[in-house]
């Protein structure tokens, strides 16, 4: 029954209108059915679960409403963490100044515990952070064949780093799952707008949205959505939560 249940669990992530599939047929993470399942073919990933974008400088400069799905999604990856113990993990992060570098202090103390490497990434790409092409092409030769991620921030390093992933990976039979629950982005970034104050935040141009950001005929949408929308282009499953540990 076990093998069952799993075959239909892998051809329903092949699914790539994944997200808007309610995933009744897989047991919840942690439950009884879920714990005979020891896979190695998944791996987890997080992006830059820093204290900068939650109670640093950063997360100060926007305020507490701006970074509480920030927060958030780090309590969901702790979670995560808590029930994937069998699931080999790796953290990254972006080499800030001072305790804004650190990773967040729950999440800290179970790399700690496991053993977990995080590993430093100096741009937007965790393919350019020293060690992960080597880790990734060792978890593929060990069996992965999904590759779960979450972090910061959805509209660009987690954006960038799952499209990147997943050209990369793709040829070697991996899947970039991108899980929206351990995804955060401020506020602001989760309001829609028009076509040309979407164009101006891509282009790094960071200003009050016009009035035409509430005409629903301009088309609206919001800097996430956008991400969504590029990385599902790209190949890469967008899930809002993802169920198959
Ligand atoms: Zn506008």
């Amino acid at each position: 029954m076990g093998n069952i249940t799993l075959t239909r669990r892998t051809s329903q992530i092949e699914d790539p209108d994944l997200d808007d599939v309610d995933t009744p047929l897989m047991p919840e993470a942690g439950s009884p059915l879920n714990r005979t399942f020891k896979m190695t073919s998944k791996s987890l990933m997080l992006i830059d679960v820093q204290k900068c974008f939650s109670e640093g400088t950063w997360a100060d400069r926007f305020g507490l409403d701006e970074v509480r799905q920030i927060r958030e999604a780090y309590d969901r990856c702790v979670d995560v963490l808590r029930l994937t113990p069998h699931i080999p993990t790796l953290v990254t992060r972006t080499p800030f100044p001072g305790p804004d570098g650190e990773l967040d202090e729950r999440i800290k103390s179970i790399t700690q515990e496991r053993g977990i490497e995080c590993l430093s990434k100096p741009g937007n790409s965790v393919l350019h952070a020293v060690g992960f092409v080597k880790w990734m092409e060792e978890r593929i030769r060990n069996g992965s064949r999904i590759i779960v991620m979450g972090g910061n921030t959805t509209t660009s390093c987690v954006k960038t780093s799952s499209v990147a992933i997943a050209r990369a990976f793709r040829a070697k039979g991996l899947q970039v799952v991108v899980d929206l629950s351990m995804c955060g982005a401020r506020a602001t970034n989760h309001k829609k707008r028009c076509p040309d104050c979407l164009e101006s935040y891509e282009m790094d141009y960071e200003g009050p949205l016009c009035d035409a950001c509430v005409d629903p005929a301009v088309g609206l949408q919001s800097p996430v959505e956008a991400a969504v929308k590029e990385m599902k282009k790209n190949g890469v499953t967008v899930v809002e939560k993802f169920k198959m540990w």
